[in-house]
């Protein structure tokens, strides 16, 4: 297996040290092979909002796996779930599922090429879409963490935040459309400057581009409507991921019905999947947003995460927070951008989570990434962190 793993930042390049492999998850917990256990801080990058092996979800999960695991034809929880997703997100007037975020992206961008007769695409430096060749042009994530980078023709890249770029860009070029995480998470959290996102819409009406969103990570996370609901902006289309499986392969797109109408069968944008809508990634997806819907968190989850991010003032770092999802940064200059997020000291980054995993709290093995919470980190867990955090940061700087 390359580096060891299915997925490059698992290999801990970015930190040094040791992978923990994981044998088994409970609540706010991990545990490894050899028996540690760590308050959990990645949650599957943010699949697991309700915290791990939830009692619903993993019944939903055995009930449906009984009746049979998949059967490449259509099926009640892939309905259900697509119900569920059109109620809580208006602009999703349509919705197609697939198995991952990176094909959900992949998709839209066919869709958009063929919707618009444009090829080019617009994203932001940091932002990552999946590892689809259009869009990895820039990227965040594993790629800011590897320095890998590739360049695509065919991809204009603009700062995060920068609206005037954006907007002159589209003025100066025929585009397809902009694709946009509306909170940023794969450079480390950036929220976006009042009007950003407006003005996002504003620039694609005039030019005749099309808005994504890809609310892979905000989903159900930032609010139960996503980040489009939190800034009350409307996207033609949408990308989904992570919670809508509930820690089980799934993504979507989906938005304007008029768009959707050309997906295949009905149009002539083909787009299918053997896998595609499985059953029991449905019903753990399904299970997970009746939760949501039923005792939503993110009030809880919000104060959680501020906790953290206070406890954290008047040390020479930068905490970004948007809703719940936060990154702690090595610099003592406000990050708004990519630019501003590779300000921050990763070499303190990786000290930070080796001393937190020696302390038993398991973040994200890399600077570039967001900290996830869930229902489960209560006030317990929350202060077990804090304190953690708080001690392990003043000793690190302190050494600078
Ligand atoms: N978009 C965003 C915003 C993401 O954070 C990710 C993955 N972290 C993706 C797309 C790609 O999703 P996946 O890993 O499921 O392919």
């Amino acid at each position: 297996m390359p580096g060891g793993v299915s997925s490059p930042v698992r290999a801990f390049g970015a930190v040094g040290g040791t992978p923990r492999f994981i044998r088994r998850g409970e609540g706010a917990y991990v545990e490894d092979v050899d028996g540690r256990r760590y308050v959990d801080l990645v949650m599957s990058w943010g699949a697991l909002i309700l915290g791990h092996a939830h009692p619903e979800v993993v019944e939903a999960v055995k009930r449906q796996a009984e009746l049979g695991t998949s059967f490449g034809a259509p099926s009640k929880p892939e309905l259900e779930l697509a119900e569920t997703i059109t109620r809580l997100m208006p602009a999703v007037e349509r919705v197609r599922l697939v198995s991952s975020g990176t094909e959900a992206a992949m998709s839209a961008v066919r869709l958009a090429r063929a919707a618009t007769g444009r090829t080019r695409l617009l994203k932001f430096a940091g932002a990552y879409h999946g590892h689809y060749d259009g869009l990895l042009a820039a990227g965040g994530s594993g790629l800011a963490t590897l320095g890998l980078d590739s360049t695509e023709e065919q991809t204009l890249v603009v700062p995060y935040n920068d609206l005037p770029a954006a907007a002159a860009a589209l003025e100066a070029r025929d585009v397809a459309a902009v694709i946009v995480e509306p909170v940023a998470a794969n450079m480390g959290v950036v929220e976006p400057r009042p009007g950003f996102l407006a003005g996002l819409r504003e620039a694609c009406d005039r030019t005749g581009t099309l808005l994504v969103f890809d609310e892979v990570i905000t989903g159900f996370r930032v609010a139960l409507g996503g980040a489009q609901e939190l800034f009350g902006v409307r996207p033609d289309l949408t990308l989904l991921g992570k919670i809508i499986g509930g820690g089980l392969p799934v993504g979507a797109y989906g938005g304007r019905a008029d768009l959707m109408a050309m997906v295949a069968p009905e149009g002539p944008v083909y787009q299918a999947g053997t896998l595609a809508g499985n059953p029991v990634a449905c019903a753990a997806g399904l299970a997970t947003l009746r939760v949501l819907e039923r005792d939503p968190p993110y009030g809880r989850l919000e104060s959680a995460a501020e906790r953290l991010q206070e406890a954290c003032a008047g040390l020479p770092v930068t905490v970004n927070r948007a809703a719940s999802l936060l990154t702690v940064f090595f610099t003592d200059q406000p990050v708004t951008d990519y630019e501003g997020a590779r300000r921050s000291d990763t070499a303190a980054f990786a000290r930070l989570h080796g001393d937190l995993l020696d302390a038993g709290v398991y973040l994200p093995p890399s600077q570039f990434e967001a900290w996830f919470l869930s229902g489960a980190h209560d006030t317990a867990v929350v202060s077990r962190v804090e304190e953690a955090l708080v001690q392990k940061l003043k000793r690190i700087i302190a050494a600078r």
